[in-house]
């Protein structure tokens, strides 16, 4: 594609933003290019470091995004969200399951209403996380062709490998039939009803024939619309009743491995979330003509949806309740999440409820990790920065 000399120039007119100019050969001739001394006007320009200089990237066109070249990054939160991941790494091995065998084996350590409990969320969670990985190979990666967020979704999609993982050795080690977790997104009407929600929201991305095309709004709208559905609904409201009920478990000291793992997810599963309100905001900001009153509404409905069917499944995940967990205080929890998630994506929030569990916001509070999570994970943040 580029000439020689264009390439030779790049060191010198490398340090301008106007690559565009530089690249095509078409630099006017009063610029730094064609000047005498390219050392005093090149310093200003030198304080933004080479990576994050401003391109003309995009996150969707593939005509003009080169998928395989990342530097100079443009989109600097996906680069965040995957050294944030890549510094929370773990595997579910590293928790001990001895304590959880023990009390799942005994006849009185759990009550019928806590198995029930567990047994929901291990089900919903174990096809969940496979249904998200399935996601993010096979849609949300074809069309975002942006590098910077396809390094990220590669870092995704191996955590989603990992919480799968986490499921695989849950029943292993607590000897469950798989058969009867592995069917329960089939047959337990309120876990089939969030899966069959989430397909349903997300089919006219997963459409082999689906193109976004920069031209075409309504092909970005879609896209934006099925965004909504894997990570704010899938991600940001079904998966938040199974870790409010888990962690309050955990708190009470039952179940503690299956809890830490829920735990690990969970502080996962927050930076993919964050991962994708940030892409959809940006998608928005780029595209504003999608962002209509009507399509504003149609998402705002599908969140609200989210919410009563998350509500159903907890209701019957947790009917009578246990350990001061009741569903409508999981109910109250899942609106004031469900808010939150609302105004991340700029749209009006809808319940006004308040936080009946400030404990899972310190939970999430990524920069407390070291307070919550063991020291296995605190390594690997330490082997990240060791000095040779
Ligand atoms: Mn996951
Ligand atoms: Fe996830």
């Amino acid at each position: 594609m580029m000439n020689p000399t264009a390439t030779a120039a790049q060191p010198t007119t490398g340090l301008q933003t106007n690559t565009t100019a530089s690249l095509a050969g078409t630099a006017p001739s009063s610029s730094p290019m064609s000047t005498a001394a390219p050392a005093a006007p090149a310093a200003a320009a030198e304080e933004v470091p080479f990576h994050l200089r401003t391109k003309k990237k995009s996150l969707i066109n593939r005509s003009s995004t080169d998928p395989n070249k990342i530097l100079p990054i443009q989109y600097s939160f996906a680069r965040e969200c995957y050294k944030q991941g890549v510094a929370n790494n773990w595997i579910p091995e590293e928790v001990s399951m001895q304590a959880d065998i023990e009390l799942w084996k005994s006849q009185d350590g759990l009550t019928e209403d806590e198995r029930r409990m567990i047994i929901w969320n291990l089900g919903f969670f174990s096809t969940a996380e496979s249904l998200t990985a399935n996601n993010i190979v096979l849609t949300v990666y074809k069309n975002i062709t942006n590098p910077e967020c396809r390094q990220y979704l590669l870092r995704q999609a191996y955590e989603e490998a990992i919480h799968t993982d986490t499921f695989i050795y849950c029943c292993d080690t607590l000897g469950l039939d798989p058969d009867d977790i592995y069917t329960m997104y089939e047959t337990i009407p309120s876990i089939k009803e969030k899966d069959d929600f989430v397909v349903s929201l997300t089919k006219s991305i997963m459409d082999p024939s689906f193109e976004v095309n920069m031209d075409d709004p309504a092909s970005i709208q879609k896209l934006v619309h099925d965004l909504v559905g894997y990570y704010v609904i899938m991600e940001g409201i079904f998966f938040y009743a199974g870790f409010a009920m888990m962690l309050s478990l955990l708190r009470n000291n039952k179940m503690v491995g299956t809890g830490e793992q829920f735990q690990y997810i969970l502080r996962d599963e927050s930076v993919h979330l964050s991962f994708g309100q940030q892409l959809i905001n940006q998608l928005v900001a780029e595209h504003p003509e999608i962002w209509t009153p009507e399509f504003k509404q149609e998402l705002t409905d599908n969140i609200t949806r989210a919410v009563e069917l998350e509500e159903l499944y907890a209701k019957d995940a947790l009917p009578r309740g246990i350990l001061g967990l009741r569903s409508d205080t999981v109910n109250e929890y899942l609106q004031f999440i469900a808010d939150r998630r609302l105004e991340r994506i700029g749209l009006d929030k809808v319940y006004n409820a308040s936080n009946p569990f400030p404990w899972m916001s310190e939970i999430m509070d990524l920069s407390k990790e070291k307070n919550f999570f063991e020291s296995r994970v605190t390594e690997y943040q330490q082997g990240g920065s060791l000095e040779w």
